[in-house]
């Protein structure tokens, strides 16, 4: 037997019974008759893969999300400023009303709320970041790139929604 074709009878046996996804449009191998995806047409080899194998994307998401994580954190903590010196001074509210001091001295509230939402959002998709570790490792690189440039651009995403929540609410 050649080797392309010892190479290509071990590929049809190891998907004989597992399921594996095809690395360019995530079909699943699992039953393939040939060592190629039948959905694409990519030609497929087994290989030993390191624990890092893959694991780019997965990197730059968990960067990203930490990185919006951080940029919430600080505006939170800049926001509870506000609720802070609102509640030393009661009498802040009708000081505003009155015009003698500037409505950005008050608790900026639907801000607030935004934040507060933002960051668990961040955090349920750190957790699942870090949980789906390995079945992320095995999805088709394709998806694994979606994956990684969205968390990657989660910082700037928090930015923009901050920027519009702060232009809507005055
Ligand atoms: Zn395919």
């Amino acid at each position: 037997m050649s080797e392309p074709e010892r190479s290509s009878s071990l590929v049809v046996a190891f998907l004989d019974d597992q399921d594996a996804s095809c690395p360019t449009c995530g079909y699943n191998l699992r039953g393939a008759a040939a060592d190629r995806c039948p959905e694409c047409a990519t030609p497929v080899h087994l290989e030993v893969a390191g624990p890092a194998a893959g694991m780019f994307w997965w990197i730059a998401a968990l960067a990203g999300l930490t990185l919006a994580m951080l940029v919430l954190t600080v505006t939170m903590l800049h926001l509870l400023g506000y609720v802070h010196d609102a509640l030393d001074r009661p009498g802040r509210a009708a000081l505003v009303r009155a015009g003698m001091v500037s409505p950005n001295e008050l608790p900026r509230w639907w801000t607030l709320l935004t934040v507060t939402g933002l960051l668990s959002a961040a955090s349920l998709a750190l957790a699942w970041l870090l949980v789906s570790r390995r079945r992320i490792g095995r999805m088709a690189r394709s998806s694994r790139m979606v994956l990684g440039l969205t968390g990657a651009l989660a910082p700037l995403l928090v930015l923009a929604v901050l920027r519009l929540v702060v232009l809507w609410s005055g």
